[in-house]
């Protein structure tokens, strides 16, 4: 059993950290390995949108053409993560998507889904629930967590990096044989889409700005875990 805690009385161990960024940031394997070395559940809100828009695609429905479509599978979805770091397990409606979700034609299809405002809404409040259901210790990432989802996360940060070597860990992650265009679509169109819903180009007050083009994992990790650790030493 755990012992109940008030925010910033000493021996409060809650610690939510919020990382938002564009695709090809590196706030993937940054959440992992700060979730990992701080003992935190890890939330990769991502895959939430990607798998929605599996699903979506699944049962045939276009979402530029049917929206309510959309808003109605996602309303009455059965989405299971597993929110511990290196667990990647995401299932729909009884449906593993856990590799679907990370092919190039999901990346294309996903941005279409997610700014739909009425699902944006729908997956807000699961991850809301999801926070408060690790006890308030958690990583979670993604585009507007800093903004909309967790605003009163304890570290808040959002991590950019220059389109070019944006482009070029995606296409090392992918294992190289994606096309130039196709990168783009991924990285430059992808960015220009989910930007029309979620503002993740400049840090909103109170949100730290780091910016990976010229630093290692490492380097940006230990960043992180120092902005968490200062929060934990002001308590
Ligand atoms: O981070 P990742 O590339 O996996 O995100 C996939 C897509 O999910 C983004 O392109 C965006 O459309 C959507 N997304 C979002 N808000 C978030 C996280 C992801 O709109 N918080």
């Amino acid at each position: 059993m755990t012992t109940p805690h008030t925010a910033g009385t000493p021996g409060d161990h809650r610690l939510v950290i919020a990382i938002d960024g564009p695709s090809g940031s590196g706030k993937s394997s940054t959440s992992r390995l700060v979730a990992t070395r701080l003992g935190l559940a890890h939330l990769d809100t991502g895959s939430m949108y990607r798998a929605a828009a599996c699903q979506v695609a699944h049962r045939g429905i276009d979402p530029r053409t049917d929206p309510q479509a959309a808003v109605d599978l996602v309303a009455t979805a059965d989405l299971r993560l597993d929110t511990r770091p290196g667990h990647d397990h995401v299932v729909i409606d009884g449906r593993d998507v856990t590799e679907e979700i990370r092919e190039p034609a999901t990346s294309a299809k996903v941005s279409a889904v997610a700014t739909i405002q009425p699902v944006r809404d729908l997956l807000t409040a699961m991850m809301r629930r999801i926070v408060e259901d690790s006890g308030r210790r958690i990583v979670v990432e993604g585009r507007d967590i800093t903004t909309v989802v967790c605003p009163d996360a304890d570290v808040r940060v959002l991590l950019v990096a220059d389109p070019a070597v944006r482009m070029a860990r995606r296409s090392a992650e992918l294992g190289g044989g994606v096309d130039q265009a196709q990168m783009r679509d991924q990285i430059v169109r992808r960015d220009r889409d989910d930007s029309t819903v979620s503002q993740f180009a400049s840090p909103a007050p109170g949100v730290t700005l780091i910016d990976s083009t010229r630093l290692s994992l490492e380097q940006v990790v230990e960043r992180v875990i120092g902005l968490a650790d200062a929060v934990l030493s002001r308590r």
